[in-house]
């Protein structure tokens, strides 16, 4: 009840939710009632979850904030929302994104512009921005987010809040939309590293539905929450504070490295060289399993179905140009063009490739350092309609998050003050694959 009578009063201007349904809410609360005073409670007992709207919940609309599945009604729960459950949280209701988390700022979603709470005028980042936007606005304490190549961490860093991409394998898949199957990750948005450590516990694990997610067991991360980071090693890569980071973000940073050295780590820098080529090979790459994944939506199996058409080819195309926002379209011509014939070995083979040195740069400095730190995006959040005709201009504020996704290494953004206009900056920590304990100690120690 206090989750939606705060809804009652900001939602109209923050737009962060795509479905609510109080009943639906209400009555799960209920049931968790008669649990009350049993010493069996979930981990997430009684708590207000919101879930960003490509992940299914069964009998709750799933969109994936697109017009294709605009009346979509999932017949199953996807293994987080029933981990969710076994936890005993409550699910509020489905947050807003970029259609199918293609984008950086919830301004391609079919349904509307979610806004940052901190100023309405800017964008809350994407593709979660509604989970980054309805924790930020206090309408949920927790939510869930999907990274492919940011998602969960340029939106957390833009609302001021804290934002996990867990180790690709750690979250389950099954049930998330898939937008780019080697890359796609859920994770935890929530306003501080505690309840983030709490949400991931709750979330993670082996799931026999997903031969992706990883059989490595699950720790008490919040038992690595100490405030000790003596002797931690910290790399720092050069490329993370050059050019195109702005000087407000690049001082943060050195900031939030100053208080880390206080606390008895130590910082060098480094190099990450192959990181510059990281949007082009992200976007050829998460293109490519796009232009594959979004083939599903024909019109036939589920969702949106073109009328008046002539014969099959006509239907397929009629429901696929109607149902598509532009920014998939593209998405999908790109990725289709880079996996035809005669283009695949230097387009998708290629970035293959670059994404393996990617991987190796990361794989080299883990060697000798615990965690790498820069800042999560080149500059606070921008202004509502800067971007949206200039996809390039977009993609590349994507730089910092994306060689994360493409080596399969956990990373957190975490507050890290705020620029001279009042808007939050966030500090990205990156940690070794399955090492979110360090990752996790290393942003409690700082926040
Ligand atoms: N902004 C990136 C894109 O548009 C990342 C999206 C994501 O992580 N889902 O593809």
């Amino acid at each position: 009840r206090e989750s939606y009578k705060r809804i009652a009063q900001v939602e109209d201007k923050v737009q962060a939710f795509v479905t609510l349904d109080e009943e639906r809410a209400l009555a799960q609360a209920e049931e968790l009632q008669s649990k009350i005073s049993s010493d069996h409670k979930g981990m997430l007992f009684g708590m207000p979850i919101g879930v960003k709207d490509n992940i299914v919940t069964k009998g709750l609309r799933t969109t994936a904030a697109s017009k294709m599945l605009g009346n979509f009604d999932p017949i199953y729960n996807a293994t987080v929302v029933d981990k969710l459950q076994a936890s005993d949280a409550i699910t509020i209701g489905k947050l807003n994104m970029d259609e199918f988390a293609m984008g950086s700022s919830t301004e391609n979603s079919h349904w509307a512009k979610t806004k940052n709470p901190w100023n309405l005028d800017t964008v809350p980042g994407g593709s979660s921005g509604g989970s980054a936007a309805a924790v930020a606005a206090g309408e949920v304490p927790f939510s869930l987010g999907s990274d492919t190549g940011g998602s969960i961490r340029q939106p957390a860093s833009f609302c001021g809040v804290v934002g996990l991409k867990p180790t690709y394998g750690r979250v389950s898949r099954f049930g998330l939309i898939a937008f780019a199957s080697s890359l796609d990750q859920i994770g935890p948005i929530t306003r501080n590293v505690e309840d983030n450590a709490y949400l991931l516990e709750a979330i993670a694990g082996l799931d026999p539905n997903d031969s992706t997610s990883a059989n490595v067991p699950v720790p008490n991360y919040r038992a690595a929450l100490t405030g000790d980071i003596k002797g931690l090693k910290v790399a720092v890569p050069k490329e993370y504070l050059g050019e195109g980071v702005s000087e407000e973000v690049r001082a943060s940073v050195r900031e939030a490295l100053k208080v880390l050295e206080g606390l008895g780590a130590t910082v060098d820098e480094v190099s990450l060289p192959h990181s510059k080529y990281g949007v082009a090979t992200y976007y050829l790459l998460s293109s490519s399993e796009a232009s594959a994944n979004l083939a599903r939506f024909d019109g036939i199996r589920y969702g949106y179905r073109a009328e008046n058409a002539e014969n099959l080819i006509d239907l397929y195309k009629k429901t696929r140009s109607e149902g598509f926002g532009d920014e998939v379209k593209r998405r999908i011509m790109l990725g289709t063009y880079a996996l035809s014939s005669g283009y695949y070995d230097a387009y998708y083979k290629k970035a293959q490739k670059v994404r393996t040195l990617i991987k190796q740069d990361f794989d080299q400095i883990f060697e000798q350092y615990d965690v790498v730190i820069g800042p999560t995006t080149p500059t606070p959040a921008f202004k509502i309609g800067e971007k949206i005709d200039d996809p390039l201009t977009m993609y590349a504020n994507d730089i910092l998050t994306i060689p994360v996704n493409l080596a399969g290494v956990p990373g957190i953004s975490v507050p890290a003050g705020l620029s001279s206009q009042g808007l939050p900056l966030g500090l990205q920590i990156i940690g070794k694959h399955f090492d979110e304990s360090t990752v996790y100690r290393v942003a409690h120690a700082y926040e």
